[in-house]
């Protein structure tokens, strides 16, 4: 790896595609006909599809009839949570696609390690005899964390009512009994199939309002004619997803974290000691921004991420470290690093030699400032103080140069987007009430 090779660290945003959907994709690039059409060539590409659902659902280990192809988790979550008729329960934590869906939603609180508080749920379902649905995530896109699913599903079976799961994070790299759910959504993208295709598990025997009218496809939960080059790419890369061999990037993952607490060991990496997916860590800089940590790594060619990508390419506040009971200076200052099996010592290494650069550079001179949270009015009005390497000057120089460089280019736009974190934080009052551990005292437990 030359230093300016780019180090990609964000495979919880997206996987490259594999080969394999690669190979698929090329023979499926020649083939034409409607799956609806009566005709031959339909019946064709209706076979195709139908042997997909059966390859995956094999390799899930569930019946055929409980796979709906969709175009990815956020429909799938979309679908199940929007018309459910009766309570909704979902976690502080939830991904964006499970947490807005619904404003009636009740938040069921999360430990300071972000799993989800079994007795508070316990009594969130002892409450009301409505038909119920509860849905959690099954491993976290930020922290990584994978919820007690047994346990939520005693509880869920006690009373009688719906469980969904967003297992988006944890196909393949995690192991669950997929049939012990009443639905579960799930992404092509994450597992190196193509991006627009996803699954929505089904139980027939609880049927839900499709999202959308129209021909009647996908047993009519999601009408359309089928994406099929995604559902292709879907069924070849099932297997391998499953069989990945994380344990490498385990083993990287952990060290990283060593040598982030020896440099920094006021750093908090969140959920650390709970059961995580293996190439995932949230860690926190003290008192850099999550923004001008994304930029400054990638201006040093590594691409993470400072949670959950989300569709402006902006940073914002992270909700689930809100969610967790953290305060805005920490929340504001986190790094998601999410690894791949293919990364390698070296690529480790080299993010935690900047790492450790942007820490040197930053943390005693780019202090958050909650009333102005903005990189140039930091960058003009915090008086900076050169540390002995005399690196924070050249960094602050860059990320002035990163910010009007993006904003001419009209891609994104980080001054604009950190000034947003302000805004942000005051429109982001609870709509919903849901408590949550304060979490100040707790924090250094983490490390
Ligand atoms: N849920 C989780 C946990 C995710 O990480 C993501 C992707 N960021 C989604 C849902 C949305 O997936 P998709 O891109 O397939 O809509």
């Amino acid at each position: 790896m030359s230093t300016q090779e780019k180090i990609y660290l964000d495979y919880n945003a997206t996987r490259p595609l594999r080969y394999s959907a690669r190979q698929e994709l090329v023979q499926g690039f020649e083939l034409c006909g409607n799956p609806s059409a009566v005709h031959s060539s339909g019946n064709a590409i209706r076979r195709l599809i139908d042997n997909s659902r059966d390859t995956i659902a094999h390799a899930l280990k569930i019946e055929s009839r409980r796979i709906i192809f969709t175009s990815g988790a956020t429909e799938s979550n979309n679908i199940v949570l929007k018309n459910f008729k009766g309570r909704v329960i979902i976690s502080a934590t939830e991904h964006s696609s499970v947490y807005k869906v619904r404003a009636d939603a009740i938040v069921c609180r999360v430990t300071n390690s972000g799993m989800i508080d079994l007795e508070y749920l316990e009594q969130l379902l002892l409450e009301t005899e409505e038909p119920t649905l509860v849905s959690i995530i099954a491993a976290h896109n930020e922290t990584g964390v994978i919820q007690p699913l047994d346990k939520i599903q005693e509880l869920t079976k006690k009373f009688a009512v719906s469980l969904h799961t967003d297992a988006t994070q944890a196909l393949g790299r995690t192991h669950f009994d997929w049939n012990s759910f009443d639905f579960i959504s799930f992404s092509g993208h994450k597992i190196g199939a193509m991006t627009g295709v996803g699954i929505l598990v089904i139980n027939p025997d609880k049927p839900l309002q499709p999202l959308m009218h129209g021909g009647g496809q996908e047993r009519s939960y999601r009408p359309g004619t089928a994406n099929l080059l995604g559902i292709l790419s879907l069924k070849a890369v099932i297997q391998e997803a499953l069989e990945e061999d994380w344990s490498n990037a385990k083993k990287l993952r952990d060290y990283l974290e060593l040598q982030i607490l020896e440099i920094s060991p006021l750093s908090i990496i969140f959920g650390r000691t709970e059961n995580r997916i293996p190439n995932t860590s949230l860690i926190t800089m003290p008192n850099v921004n999550s923004a001008t940590q994304v930029m400054s790594f990638d201006l040093n060619n590594i691409c993470v991420s400072a949670g959950s990508a989300c569709s402006s390419g902006k940073v914002k506040t992270s909700r689930t470290l809100k969610g967790m009971g953290y305060s805005d200076d920490i929340a504001n200052s986190g790094l998601r690093v999410s690894l791949s099996p293919d990364t390698t010592k070296q690529d480790v290494d080299h993010f935690i030699s900047i790492w450790k650069q942007i820490y040197l550079s930053c943390s005693d001179n780019i202090k958050m400032d909650s009333d102005k949270n903005n990189i140039e009015t930091n960058a003009q009005n915090t008086p900076i103080h050169h540390n002995s390497n005399n690196r924070a000057f050249s960094i602050i120089d860059k990320l002035k140069y990163y910010c009007s460089h993006t904003a001419k280019n009209k891609k994104t736009e980080p001054v604009h987007c950190i000034k947003e974190q302000a805004s942000f934080k005051k429109k982001h009052h609870h709509k919903r009430t849901h408590k949550t551990h304060s979490s100040e005292h707790a924090i250094l437990q983490f490390h």
